[in-house]
């Protein structure tokens, strides 16, 4: 499986879920400074910013999805969620376009990039 080829709000849900693994390990790893209160304050506050940082990202899927329209797959006919012009479905990464335009082309990341909207 390419990596380019992935359903954009999995991707970032998978990214969210490894802060909050990240952030408990970088805990973990300060209570190996017990002796050292302040590296383990600090060991502690990096963690505890990281598991912050993924509820923000949590937060920013749920703002996204707002955002995504609702197709059906024609692959695999689950209802899944596409964000921009281009996007992989969420069960078989089919890559699905909403532009006519870009219909039958090959599936490519450029297409979201702002400079190739002709009208937003
Ligand atoms: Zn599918």
């Amino acid at each position: 499986m390419s990596g380019k080829r992935k359903n954009k709000i999995n991707r970032i849900r998978t990214f969210a879920l490894s802060l909050v693994f990240i952030g408990f390990i970088i805990m973990y790893v300060g209570l190996y400074f017990r002796s050292y209160p302040v590296v383990m304050t600090i060991f502690m506050m990096l963690g505890f910013l990281s598991v912050i940082a993924s509820t923000v990202v949590y937060f920013w899927i749920g703002m996204l999805s707002t955002d995504s329209v609702q197709v059906q797959c024609p692959n695999c006919n689950k209802v899944t969620k596409v964000l921009g012009r281009v996007d992989a479905c969420m069960y078989c990464n089919e890559p699905l376009t909403l532009d006519k335009d870009l219909e039958g082309q090959p599936f490519d990341e450029k297409y979201n990039k702002k400079s190739y909207k002709k009208n937003s």
